[in-house]
């Protein structure tokens, strides 16, 4: 699954809130890897359904959506390139709507079974690759030799992302950004088709009291023991 030696394969996974964007986008720049954001992969789909009016709940209606969608995406971490249909939503992927609305899509299995093939031919090829999401350990590369699994607590998800929200101009409450992570924690983690868990063999790292640079830092380091992969 990996590529030429010295190649690295990494898996991260994690719920949200855990900064596992931001140290997955550094990892990779600092191992010189591509990047790929499953994550966008389901909300892209999950925009294509809102946009056609469609129940999420709709597992019929989404199936159809979501066989049809032409979805593109760039490996750069420093940029995000998220194309539907041609049209750049790599901005509105992140709203509100969507964010609401992910977990029911990618909840249903002909959902899944899609992006799991796209995500696993878009990680073959030669050249190291981080690729970041909820599965990718235990389903979607089960064979790679690095496999991170991120924690911190609900508490301290929230925490960040509430913080993320005042930056950008949101409202400041905590109250409804805790509740918001302990419901997708939830969804994600109790839905029948690959809930969201550890790879029996991923290194469990807590987030909570680690700076964004400590995390990309000691990941880089169990890389370099695991593959010899930094350049
Ligand atoms: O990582 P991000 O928060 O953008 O992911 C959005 C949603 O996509 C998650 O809450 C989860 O429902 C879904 N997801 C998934 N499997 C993945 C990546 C994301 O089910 N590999």
């Amino acid at each position: 699954m990996s590529g030429t030696s010295g190649d690295a394969v990494v898996a991260i996974d994690g719920p949200a809130g855990t900064g596992k964007s931001s140290v997955s986008r550094g990892l990779a720049r600092s191992l010189g890897a591509r990047y790929l954001d499953t994550g966008a992969m389901y909300r892209m789909v999950t925009l294509a359904v809102l946009r056609a009016g469609i129940d999420p709940a709709d597992a019929e209606a989404v199936e159809s959506v979501a066989s049809t969608a032409q979805l593109s995406m760039g490996y750069d971490p420093e940029e995000s390139s998220c194309h539907l249909g041609g049209e750049d939503v790599s901005f509105e992927i992140r709203g509100d709507q969507v964010t609401r609305a992910v977990s029911a899509v990618s909840s249903i299995p002909a959902v899944r079974e899609r992006l799991v093939a796209l995500q696993r031919s878009m990680s073959a090829g030669p050249g190291s690759i981080v690729v970041e999401g909820r599965d990718i350990g235990t389903v979607v590369l089960p064979d790679a030799p690095v496999k991170i699994f991120l924690t911190a607590s609900a508490e301290t998800r929230a925490r960040r992302r509430n913080d993320q929200n005042v930056a950008s101009g949101l409202a400041d409450d905590y109250d409804a950004v805790l509740a918001e992570v302990r419901r997708r924690d939830d969804l994600d983690s109790t839905r029948a088709v690959s809930p969201l868990s550890a790879a029996s063999d991923a290194i469990v790292v807590d987030t909570s009291d680690m700076t964004e640079a400590e995390v990309v830092d000691y990941l880089r380091e169990l890389v370099t023991q695991r593959s010899g992969a930094v350049r």
